[in-house]
């Protein structure tokens, strides 16, 4: 068969798959045949490539034209246009480089970015090992294979890497491995549980390239000497799942999971735990308790997981874009990981930037990149020309960076400097008209809901928070104001774990940026 001229990439993720995709994809296959173009043109599915919000995502190669906002009754005039005549329909053509036009804009150039974890998303078909290995998949594993690489060594490199974890925490990866206790049985979790509000990197890490995790696993289950992974998942990330199951059916088909990966002694094999949506179990011991089959309540640490874990059995749980960046280290090695980004904090960032936008998306930069360059230069600045207010980076266990902040780079020292955290790599931008107040109300509540009531301090607390900030919209004074703070800060130092302790970085950032805003305030409803 000759191969075809033009490939027709139609974007499958959860939100294109509310906005119609499936039935464009049909209407791309049946306009197609009809035209009598399929010797010539395939179409094919793949994960998000970057743009978020703008209904179904076409790209057609080689061309690399992007199409956002497709709709089936477009489908006959791309197909006449472009793929007969060569002509763009350039009414729905946004740019992926730079590009002038604001309407034009596609998301953060993303032929500009430093793509190590996204490489390959939004290009592979995320349900075809083939194509995953056309483009390098299982190649840092046979690398290890091969050369005989140890355990130790596997370590070692990704200590020297630098690479710090992506989950929030940002404790160095290698050294988190090397801290894990000897035994013959010993477990690696994935937490792709994602429950912090505006986040969905995993998901669409998980969507678009499911093969990469797998691989990161791999690897890090050989090096700390497991031979069981979980991916503990967020119930609702449907097609994630479905495309994972899939992922890991091929991959112990091919020999790359099971008892001797690529006919050597090394056993590793991966089972898909669903979460059912409690914030919590994002904390790596609720998570471990919730794959045991219990109530998701955080354990006391210490011991830590890396010496009592799953089953009480020495367990290391990393986040999902901490494991897609081991393969690549391993394969290219520590120094060229470290040639991205900054000397404390090496590599690339991966964020979803939502709210006013202009070009709300999925970017990977390299750490260490302003603010000000990700929201101005990679998601076009704030949309219908409106000023900017603030930033929540973090999600709502984040921190409110006003105009005075675009210049932080955003990395975990940096920002630990400024008093915010990078958190799950959400960035929420606001434009001049938002409502900073009636956010702190929406964090708070969101708070109030997901405590997991096992400590008092954090299950009367949170509540605490949410009635002091409604009594004050409603009736309150400046007093209502500290004591929303004195009761944060109370939290803070005396809750069991990281939910209870999160609520003062809102409320610490929002008050020493926009208290005026508070005094001011009357009741007004958020346009976000
Ligand atoms: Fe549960 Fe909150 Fe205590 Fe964490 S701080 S254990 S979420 S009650």
């Amino acid at each position: 068969m000759k191969p075809a001229r033009s490939l027709v990439l139609i974007e499958i993720e959860e939100d294109s798959l509310l906005a119609g995709a499936k039935a464009v994809e049909q209407a791309f296959s049946d306009a197609i045949k009809e035209q009598g173009l399929d010797q010539e043109v395939r179409v094919a599915e793949t994960g998000n490539l970057g743009i978020i919000g703008r209904g179904v995502v076409v790209v057609i190669y080689p061309e690399g034209t992007t199409y956002v906002g497709v709709t089936e009754a477009d489908v006959p005039e791309i197909v006449s246009e472009h793929l007969l005549k060569g002509r763009p329909v350039k009414r729905l053509q946004v740019c992926l480089g730079p590009c002038m036009d604001r309407e034009k804009a596609g998301i953060g150039l993303v032929r500009d970015q430093p793509r190590i974890v996204l490489k390959n998303c939004g290009i592979i078909d995320p349900e075809n090992l083939q194509e995953a290995i056309g483009v390098g998949a299982y190649q840092a594993l046979e690398r290890v294979l091969t050369e005989e690489i140890s355990p130790k060594s596997v370590i070692d490199e990704v200590i020297n890497s630098g690479l710090r974890g992506r989950g929030g925490a940002g404790f160095p990866t290698g050294k988190k491995w090397s801290f894990t206790a000897p035994g013959d049985e010993k477990y690696l979790v994935c937490n792709a549980d994602e429950g912090e509000p505006g986040t969905c990197k995993d998901r669409l890490i998980l969507e678009g390239d499911p093969h990469r995790l797998i691989e990161g696993m791999i690897l890090a289950g050989y090096a700390i000497g497991a031979k069981k992974g979980y991916i503990y998942i967020r119930g609702e990330y449907s097609l994630a799942i479905g495309r994972m199951e899939k992922a890991i059916e091929q991959a112990r088909a091919n020999d790359l999971l099971g008892e001797h990966i690529l006919g050597s002694d090394i056993a590793f094999d991966i089972e898909i735990k669903k979460g059912a949506g409690a914030y919590v179990c994002g904390e790596e011991t609720a998570l471990i308790e919730s794959i045991e089959g219990k109530r998701g309540y955080p354990r006391l640490k210490p011991p830590y997981p890396g010496q009592v874990g799953l089953r009480g059995k020495p367990t290391v749980v990393n986040n999902v874009e901490t494991l897609a960046n081991i393969a690549p280290i391993i394969l290219n090695g520590a120094e060229w990981f470290r040639s991205f980004g900054t000397e404390t904090c090496p590599g690339t960032k991966v964020y979803t930037i939502l709210g006013h936008a202009a070009t709300p998306g999925l970017i990977e930069v390299e750490m260490g990149t302003p603010l000000r360059e990700i929201i101005y230069k990679y998601a076009g600045g704030i949309r219908d020309g409106k000023g900017f207010k603030a930033a929540l980076i973090g999600g709502a266990a984040g921190a409110f960076v006003d105009e005075a902040g675009l210049d932080v780079g955003m990395d975990y020292d940096s920002l630990r400097d400024y008093s915010a955290v990078l958190g799950s790599g959400a960035i929420l931008v606001l434009d001049e008209d938002a409502s900073i107040v009636e956010l702190l109300r929406g964090i708070l509540n969101f708070f109030a809901h997901e405590s997991c009531g096992q400590c008092a301090t954090c299950r009367s607390g949170t509540g605490r928070l949410v009635d002091i900030l409604d009594r004050f919209c409603s009736d309150g004074n400046e007093d209502d104001l500290d004591l929303l703070l004195r009761v944060a800060r109370l939290m803070h130092e005396a809750s069991f774990c990281p939910l209870g302790q999160s609520p003062v970085l809102p409320i610490e950032s929002a008050l020493r940026a926009f208290k005026q805003e508070f005094l001011d305030y009357t009741d007004v409803s958020m346009p976000v």
